[in-house]
């Protein structure tokens, strides 16, 4: 089965975490500081706060900003659970807008729609890869005095007009579980230019403690402080050597995600019943996930026998996502159904996501033309 994701690791990567598995420092050692550095330095971030995984990244964003009990925060409808959870965790309200059809990207007009005075922030998902439209995003946001914070959990590398992704919004998260572009095993991201919101996550993934070690020893003292609550956030210094050594590969994986890409959108632009996603002109996606909607009218077939097809021709498909809201979770505590996002919901009964990864080949992509062929034709 060719799958739809999986991390690319090289003896080089082996030999950084075994020299960190040799040195004294296993957790909060040097090289957290130094991914942190070159990571903020790849973005173009002044600041980034390495977290245990792309959650606790979430989780420190809505902390820093002040998310509490009553506070809505605008999510995308379609999005992994946890863009929405992670208001949940502050006892705040996710509020659901719909995407747009063609590109399943937050829709700024439905955003607008959702506002109210209780709204505090927008949560954009840069989904699949794609930035969000962020010149229309901020201009709302600012009108309404709300924080901008990107999920860029997809889109490492991604560019919108210029601008690298992870330093547009005010807060920016990013994952390294293994199915994204670089991979930590677990581990978390966070960039700003906000330096007042980078101390404060530091406390909040140490517990709420105002100093970590290295600044006790400094000082010769056994004595420290909690000064917020906080929890064990922090990712180790073996997960950070991975990522240091997997970031020098980043642009050539890119260039190789960029180019599968082109060669699916060139296989699939003569078959009716197969639509990959729309790409703006003014953006450089970055690929995390190739996503085609098919069309089960035409083929007189829905989604679930489709993906069962697919994998029966040994391509591991996947679906991104269930709207969030339709989850049971969310419909018991928040009362959320069907309706409330309806371009969501059509979207999600024809989209397949395909196989797409760093160390994905040439000739596995030819299989994976071929069965869409098969199904689809
Ligand atoms: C992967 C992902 C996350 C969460 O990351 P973890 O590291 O698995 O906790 C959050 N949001 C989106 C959109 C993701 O794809």
């Amino acid at each position: 089965m060719i799958p739809y994701g999986r991390q690319l690791i090289d003896d080089e990567d082996i030999k950084c975490v075994i020299d960190v598995l040799q040195s004294d420092w296993l957790t909060t050692g040097p090289k957290i500081a130094e991914f942190e550095k070159e990571f903020a330095k790849s973005v173009g971030a002044k600041y980034a706060v390495a977290v245990s995984s792309g959650t606790a990244a979430l989780h420190a964003a809505m902390h820093a900003i002040g998310i509490k009990k009553n506070d809505e925060v605008i999510v995308p409808a379609i999005s992994f659970a946890v863009s929405a959870n992670c208001v949940v965790f502050q006892g705040g309200r996710p509020v659901f807008a719909d995407v747009e059809a063609d590109t399943l990207l937050l829709n700024p007009a439905e955003v607008e729609k959702k506002i109210t005075n209780n709204t505090k922030a927008i949560i954009a998902v840069d989904y699949a890869g794609q930035p969000c439209d962020y010149d229309k995003l901020r201009d709302i946001a600012k009108k309404n005095n709300l924080l901008l914070i990107d999920d860029a959990c997809h889109a490492l590398g991604a560019v919108y007009k210029n601008c690298r992704v992870g330093s547009i919004a005010d807060l920016n998260i990013f994952s390294f579980h293994p199915v994204k572009h670089i991979t930590c095993g677990e581990g978390g991201m966070i960039t700003t230019d906000d330096s007042a919101y980078a101390k404060k996550m530091r406390i909040f993934r140490n517990h709420g403690i105002a100093t970590d070690h290295h600044q006790r020893q400094a000082q010769g003292s056994w004595y420290y402080e909690m000064v917020d609550l906080g929890y064990n956030y922090r990712i180790t210094d073996f997960q950070c050597a991975l990522g240091l050594s997997q970031l020098l590969k980043l642009p050539d994986w890119l260039v190789h995600r960029r180019e599968i890409a082109a060669y699916y959108d060139e296989s699939f632009s003569g078959i009716e019943a197969v639509t990959p996603l729309t790409v703006k002109n003014y953006v450089e996606h970055a690929y995390h996930l190739y996503v085609v909607k098919f069309d089960t009218k035409k083929m007189n077939r829905d989604r679930k026998d489709i993906f069962h097809s697919l994998r029966e021709e040994g391509i591991g498909v996947n679906v991104h996502y269930i709207p969030i809201y339709l989850h049971p979770f969310y419909q018991k505590t928040f009362g959320t159904n069907r309706g409330l996002c309806p371009i969501a919901e059509a979207a999600y009964d024809q989209i397949i996501s395909l196989p797409m990864y760093n160390g994905l080949s040439q000739g596995d992509a030819e299989k994976v033309v071929k069965a869409v062929k098969k199904v689809a034709l």
